[in-house]
C-alpha cells in the first residue's frame, strides 16, 4: 500500500503501472529533456514495460501536452501528423522546429481543435490545475475532480472490462461535534478523516471531498468485496479518531460496477442511496447498494437460521427477512460472495425453509460477533410460498390488538 495525496496526482488514467501513474512520468521526463518530445512514446515504453496497450500511450502524452481528450486511434493518427508537420515545417524554415510548434500549428491551423490557445509553462499549468481540483483544507480532490475521474475510469473499465466500485462516505452526527465542540474542532476532524482516507487507500484510487462532511472515494479494478474490505478497513481506521474519548464514526454506501451498476451517471446515486441506508439503519457501518426491493416485504423475525458450512453447521437467530435476503448475527467470520446451504426454522408453526445464501455485507460488531447481510440466491417457489406465508403470519400478529396467535 502507498499513501496517495492529491498533491502527487493529476489525473485518474491510465493505470499507474508498478507505483507510477503515466502522467507522472511524462511530466518528469520532460521536465528532464524539453525539446525531446518525439522520443516520449519509446522512453515510455522502456519505463513501463508491461503496459499492454501501446495506443493508450499516444492519447495520454498528447493530454498532457494539450489537455485535449482524443481516443486511442486518433491519438495515433495525430502523432504521425505532427512528425510528419514538424519535418516540414523544419524544411522550410531550414533551421529545426520543436514538436511542440508543430502540434500547435497542426492544433490551430490543420484540424482547429484549438482555435484560441495560450502558452504556459507545462509546470505552472499543472500546478494551477491542482488548485483548481483540490480542497483546500484537506488536500483531497474536489468534487469537480470527481465528476471527471468518475467518467474517465468508467470508460476504461467497460472498455477493458474491469471492476469499478464507488464509496460515498458522510461523517455521522457531524453537526453536533460542531455545535458542541466548535466549529475549529469540526475543521480539524475533517483534516483527520481526510488524512486516515489518504493513508488506507492504494495509489491508483482516488479520494474526493465531495460536499460539506461527504466524501467519495474511487476504487479501480476491484470488484464489490474488495471495495468493500477497503471500505470496512477504512471506518475501522475513522475510528481511531476520538473526542472526549468517543470515536468520531462515519457512514459510507457503496456501488459496483459491473455487478450493481451499469451506467456512470447511475453510480453517485446508487452509492448515495445505499448511505441513506447506512444513515437509516443505525450509522457506523457500510452498506452495499442492492437492487433488490427488500424494503417493501422485509419484516422483523426470529428464525432459526442453520448455516451449513463445508466443515461445520452453525447456528443462529435471523434479525429480519424478506423474499431477498436476511439478517443475522454470528460469531463467525463468514467469507463474503460464498454461497452458502442454508434452513431456516420457525419454531411456532414448524415452517421449515431450504435456500442458498450468499453474504454481502458484514460488520464486526463486537470482539467476536458479526452482523451479517445475505441475499438469497436459490430459493425453490415452495420456499418463496412459505416465506409469504410467514410474513402474512407477521402482519397478522402485528396488527392484532392481543398479539394472537393463530
Ligand atoms: P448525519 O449523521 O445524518 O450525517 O448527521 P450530520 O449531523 O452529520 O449531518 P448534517 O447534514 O445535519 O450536518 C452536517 C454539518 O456539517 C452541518 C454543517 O454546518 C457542517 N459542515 C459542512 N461543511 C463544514 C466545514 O467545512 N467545516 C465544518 N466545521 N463543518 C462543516
Ligand atoms: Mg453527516
Ligand atoms: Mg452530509
Amino acid at each position: 500500500m502507498q499513501v496517495k495525496s492529491a498533491m502527487t496526482k493529476s489525473h485518474t488514467s491510465p493505470r499507474p503501472v508498478h507505483g507510477k501513474r503515466i502522467e507522472d512520468t511524462i511530466m518528469d521526463l520532460l521536465e528532464e529533456d524539453p525539446n525531446q518530445e518525439s522520443q516520449l512514446i519509446s522512453k515510455l515504453e522502456l519505463s513501463h514495460p508491461h503496459l499492454k496497450d501501446r495506443s493508450l500511450l499516444y492519447s495520454t502524452v498528447l493530454k498532457v501536452l494539450t489537455s485535449l481528450e482524443l481516443i486511442e486511434s486518433e491519438a495515433m493518427d495525430v502523432w504521425h501528423a505532427v512528425l510528419e508537420n514538424q519535418t516540414k515545417l523544419s524544411e522550410c524554415l531550414k533551421r529545426p522546429v520543436g514538436f511542440r510548434v508543430a502540434l500547435l500549428d497542426f492544433f490551430t491551423n490543420q484540424n482547429q481543435k484549438i482555435k484560441n490557445p495560450k502558452i504556459i509553462e507545462l509546470r505552472l499549468y499543472s500546478e494551477t490545475e491542482k488548485l483548481i481540483l483540490v480542497d483546500e483544507l484537506t488536500r483531497l480532490y474536489n468534487r469537480r475532480h470527481f465528476e471527471t475521474a468518475l467518467l474517465r475510469e468508467f470508460k476504461q473499465s467497460t472498455r477493458y472490462n474491469l471492476n469499478l466500485s464507488l464509496l460515498i462516505i458522510d461523517i455521522d452526527d457531524f453537526k453536533k461535534i460542531n455545535d458542541t465542540y466548535g466549529h475549529l474542532m469540526g475543521d480539524e476532524i475533517l483534516k483527520q478523516i481526510a488524512s486516515k482516507i489518504s493513508t488506507s487507500l492504494r495509489m491508483e484510487d482516488t479520494a474526493c471531498r465531495i460536499g460539506g462532511e461527504e466524501f467519495a472515494i474511487i476504487f479501480p479494478q476491484s470488484n464489490e468485496s474488495q471495495a468493500l474490505k477497503a471500505a470496512e478497513k477504512l471506518l475501522e481506521a475513522c475510528r481511531t479518531i476520538q473526542i472526549s474519548g468517543k470515536p468520531v464514526t462515519i457512514s459510507g454506501g457503496l456501488v459496483s460496477y459491473p455487478e450493481k451498476v451499469k451506467r456512470c451517471e447511475d453510480m453517485y446515486d446508487l452509492a448515495d442511496r445505499a448511505l441513506y441506508t447506512a444513515k437509516d439503519t443505525g450509522k457506523n457501518q457500510i452498506i452495499v447498494y442492492s437492487n433488490e426491493k427488500r424494503s417493501s416485504l422485509r419484516f422483523e423475525t426470529n428464525l432459526e437460521l442453520f448455516c451449513v458450512l463445508p466443515n461445520k453447521t452453525i447456528r443462529s437467530i435471523s434479525k429480519n427477512i424478506s423474499i431477498t435476503g436476511i439478517a443475522f448475527e454470528t460469531e463467525d467470520d463468514l467469507s463474503l460472495n460464498d454461497s452458502i446451504p442454508v434452513l431456516l426454522r420457525e419454531s411456532d408453526s414448524n415452517h421449515e425453509i431450504n435456500a442458498k445464501i450468499k453474504v454481502v455485507r458484514k460488520q464486526k460488531i463486537g470482539e467476536k460477533s458479526y452482523s451479517v447481510g445475505a441475499e438469497f440466491v436459490e430459493l425453490s417457489n415452495e420456499s418463496q410460498t412459505k416465506l409469504a406465508d410467514l410474513y402474512l403470519l407477521h402482519q397478522f400478529k402485528a396488527k392484532s390488538p392481543m398479539g394472537a396467535v393463530v
